[in-house]
C-alpha cells in the first residue's frame, strides 16, 4: 500500500490561519508583530526565500521590514544593521538571510541577534537552550519536521529515529527534537559507514543532505515514516528532495513531498516564532 503522504501545504496553511488570528488579536491591541530581515547581495535563491518570507508575513498581518544591502558590504557595516534592529524595539523577530556573502563570518552576524528576536532560532542561547532543554525559539526547519509528525500522528516515544545530516540548522537541531520527543536517534553523515543498514532500521527517517534523490527504496524499513528535508534540482532540473519519492513512497507508512512538504513547514514555523517573539516582549507569554 503507498504511503500516507504528509502534506506540507495542509498543515503550513493552518498553522498560518492560526498565527494569522492571534496576530489580528494583538493588532486590535495596538500591538503589531515585525519582523525584520537582512538579505546581504544578490543570490538569486536567497531573493527568492526572502521574498516568500515577506508574502507570509503579509499573509499573517506581521509587519516585514527588508534591509537589503550591496554584495560588497563589510562585517562592520552588517554588525551595524545588526545592532540598530536589536535595539529597536519595534522589531520583535530578526534574521540575517543566508548565506551570506563571502567576507562575512556567519556566526559573528548571528551572535549579534538578541537571544528573544532570535526567530530563526540559530543564536549560540537557543542552540544550547535546546541542548540542555530549555524552553527557547526552535529552528524552523526542524520544529517543522517535528509538527508534521504530530500531525500525521506517527508514534513517537521509543520509536527509532535516524537522521541523515548533521548541519547546525537542520541535522543536529532535528536530531536533538526527536531526542525530546523520546526516540532513540541516530545521526549519520558523510563519514557514516553502514548508512544503508542504519537507514533501513529506522522508524523516522529525517533525510537532510542535499543530494537529490540519496535515499532509496532499499533504505527503508517498510511502513517508516520519511521526512524529506531536501531542496534540491534533479537531473531533469526539476525540484526534488534527498528521498526517490516515488519508489520509496511504495514501502513507507508516511512520507513528504518536496516541494509541498517542509519547505513550506519553515516557512510556516518563522511565523509561529515572530508571533511568539512578539508576545514574550510585550510579556503575554
Ligand atoms: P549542509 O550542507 O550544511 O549539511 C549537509 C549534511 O549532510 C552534512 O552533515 C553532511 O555531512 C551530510 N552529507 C552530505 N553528503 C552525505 C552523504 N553522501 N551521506 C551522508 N551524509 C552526507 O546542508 P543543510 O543541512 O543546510 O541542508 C540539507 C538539505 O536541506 C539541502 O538540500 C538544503 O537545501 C535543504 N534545506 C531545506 C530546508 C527546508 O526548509 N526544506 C531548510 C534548510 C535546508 P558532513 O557533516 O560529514 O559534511
Amino acid at each position: 500500500m503507498a504511503a500516507q503522504i504528509i502534506s506540507g501545504k495542509v498543515l503550513a496553511a493552518q498553522i498560518k490561519e492560526s498565527v494569522r488570528a492571534e496576530v489580528n488579536t494583538l493588532t486590535a491591541q495596538g500591538i503589531r508583530p515585525c519582523l525584520a530581515v537582512v538579505l546581504a547581495g544578490d543570490n538569486p535563491a536567497s531573493a527568492t526565500y526572502v521574498r516568500g518570507k515577506q508574502k507570509d508575513c503579509a499573509e499573517c498581518g506581521i509587519e516585514s521590514k527588508l534591509l537589503h544591502l550591496p554584495a560588497e558590504v563589510t562585517q562592520t557595516e552588517l554588525l551595524r544593521v545588526m545592532e540598530t534592529l536589536a535595539d529597536n524595539k519595534d522589531v520583535h523577530g530578526m534574521l540575517a538571510q543566508l548565506p551570506l556573502p563571502a567576507q562575512i563570518d556567519d556566526q559573528k552576524i548571528i551572535a549579534a541577534i538578541p537571544p528573544e528576536k532570535d526567530v530563526d532560532g540559530f543564536t549560540p542561547v537557543s542552540a544550547g537552550k535546546l541542548l540542555i532543554g530549555e524552553e527557547s525559539m526552535l529552528p524552523c526547519t526542524p520544529a517543522g519536521v517535528i509538527a508534521m509528525l504530530k500531525y500525521a500522528g506517527v508514534p513517537l516515544a521509543g520509536k527509532r529515529a535516524v537522521v541523515l545530516g548533521r548541519s547546525n540548522i537542520v541535522g543536529k537541531p532535528a536530531s536533538l527534537l526527536l531526542l525530546r520527543e523520546n526516540c532513540t536517534v541516530t545521526v549519520c553523515h558523510s563519514k557514516t559507514q553502514g548508512l544503508q543498514d542504519i537507514c533501513a532500521e529506522a522508524d523516522i527517517l529525517v533525510a537532510a543532505i542535499g543530494k537529490a534523490k540519496f535515499v532509496t527504496a532499499d533504505m527503508v524499513k517498510p511502513g517508516a515514516a520519511v521526512i524529506d528535508v531536501g531542496i534540491n534540482r534533479g537531473e531533469d532540473g526539476k525540484l526534488c528532495g534527498d528521498v526517490d519519492f516515488d519508489a520509496v513512497q511504495q514501502k513507507a507508512g508516511w512520507i513528504s513531498p518536496v516541494p509541498g512538504g517542509v519547505g513550506l513547514m519553515t516557512r510556516a514555523m518563522l511565523m509561529v516564532n515572530t508571533l511568539k517573539a512578539c508576545k514574550q516582549q510585550n510579556g503575554l507569554a
